[in-house]
C-alpha cells in the first residue's frame, strides 16, 4: 500500500476546545496518519476518543487547533474560496445518522441532484436525470424512489441515498463517519458491502469512523485505534485482529465477537476497569496508564510515541521501546 501515493496526509494534528476556567479538551491531540490513493483507512475507538472530531477536522469541517492536514499536497485549512469548491467536488462525507442529515421533506431527486447542480455537471435536463437516476440504481434504489420524499424510507434507505447524494460530484474522497451505527444490525452489513462495491468500482479512497471492530475489519485495508485523543495504534487490517499490539487494542478486540463457538469459548476477555479520563484533564505520560495492567513507573510521565515495531504496524506503548 505503502508505493501508492499519499491522498491525505496528516501531521500532528490537535484539535482543542474551550473547557472554561482556561482549561483545554483536547480532542485530538497531535495525531500523525497518511491515507494512500485508494485504500479505506479505519479510526476506531470509544465514544468521545476523538475519532469523529479528528475526521472532521481532517477534511476541513473543524478548524484545526495545530498541525497539518494536506490533502493531495494542499493544506485543507489554507484553500481559498475557489479551491474549497474544487475540494468540495473531490472530498465528501456520508454521515453517521441518515434522520438527521437528509430533510425528511424533500424529495430524492432533488438531495441527489443537488450536487450536480451546484458543480455544474449536467449540460442539460435531460442529462442531470440520467446522472441521478444512474446514481440512484448504483445504491441499489430505483426510478419510483426519486420522486418520493425522504420521510417515506426506512433508516438502510435513506442511508442509500445519503450515499448517492455523497457520490453525484464523483469524489474521489468519501468521510464516512460512522455510517452504520444508526441503523438496524440486519442493515449494516448492506451498507458496508455497497460501500465496498462502490470503493472498488470508482477506485475511492475512504477514511471510515466506527466503534464496531467487526464492522471496520471487512472494510478496511488499514486501522487506526484512538484512545482519548490519541493515536495508539495502526496497522494493517488483518495484522491488527491477529496480532493487537496495544494494550487497548488487545481488550477491544477481546470483546468483538466471534462465530465459531468454540473459539469464542476459550477466548479470555479483556475486562477494561477505570473510567476513561477526561480529556480536559488527562494523565501526563500515557493516557491509558489508569486502566493498563501493564502500567510501568515510566508510564506515569513519559507519553509513548507511535512507533513503528514491525513493518507497517505502529504502536505508542513503553512495553515496544527498545531494551
Ligand atoms: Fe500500558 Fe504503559 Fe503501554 Fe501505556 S505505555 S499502554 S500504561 S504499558
Amino acid at each position: 500500500m505503502s508505493n501508492r501515493p499519499v491522498e491525505l496526509e496528516v501531521k500532528h494534528l490537535c484539535k482543542y476546545y474551550n473547557a472554561g476556567r482556561k482549561r483545554l479538551l483536547k480532542a485530538v491531540d497531535d495525531v500523525s496518519f497518511d491515507i494512500y490513493k485508494g485504500e479505506t483507512l479505519g479510526i476506531v475507538g470509544e465514544s468521545g476518543c476523538g475519532k469523529t472530531t479528528c475526521g472532521k477536522t481532517c477534511i476541513g469541517m473543524l478548524e484545526k487547533t495545530g498541525g497539518e492536514v494536506k490533502f493531495q499536497g494542499k493544506d485543507v485549512h489554507t484553500l481559498s474560496k475557489k479551491e474549497r469548491f474544487d475540494f468540495s467536488g473531490k472530498v465528501q462525507m456520508i454521515f453517521q445518522d441518515p434522520y438527521a442529515s437528509l430533510d425528511p421533506h424533500q424529495k430524492v431527486y432533488d438531495i441527489v441532484a443537488e450536487g450536480i447542480r451546484i458543480h455544474k455537471l449536467a449540460k442539460d435536463k435531460a442529462e442531470e436525470e440520467h446522472m441521478v437516476l444512474e446514481l440512484l440504481d448504483m445504491v441499489g434504489l430505483n426510478a419510483e424512489h426519486a420522486m418520493r420524499n425522504v420521510h417515506e424510507f426506512s433508516g438502510g434507505q435513506r442511508q442509500r441515498i445519503g450515499i448517492a447524494r455523497a457520490l453525484a460530484v464523483d469524489p474521489e474522497f468519501l468521510f464516512c463517519d460512522e455510517p452504520i451505527s444508526a441503523l438496524d444490525v440486519s442493515i449494516q452489513a448492506q451498507i458496508i458491502n455497497l460501500l465496498m462495491k462502490l470503493q472498488k468500482e470508482k477506485h475511492l479512497t475512504m477514511l471510515f469512523i466506527a466503534h464496531d471492530l467487526s464492522m471496520v475489519k471487512h472494510i478496511s485495508d488499514r486501522i487506526g485505534v484512538m484512545y482519548l485523543g490519541n493515536m495508539v495504534e495502526l496497522s494493517g487490517s488483518s495484522d491488527l485482529y491477529r496480532k493487537p499490539l496495544h494494550p487497548y487494542t488487545q481488550a477491544l478486540l477481546s470483546a468483538v465477537p466471534i462465530a465459531d463457538p468454540k473459539a469464542s469459548r476459550e477466548r479470555k476477555k479483556i475486562m477494561l476497569t477505570g473510567d476513561v479520563p477526561s480529556p480536559v484533564n488527562p494523565p501526563a505520560g500515557c493516557r491509558f496508564s489508569g486502566r493498563c495492567k501493564y502500567c510501568m513507573s515510566q508510564c506515569f510521565d513519559l507519553k509513548p510515541e507511535l512507533k513503528e515495531v514491525e513493518a507497517g504496524h505502529y504502536v505508542a506503548c513503553h512495553l515496544y521501546d527498545e531494551k
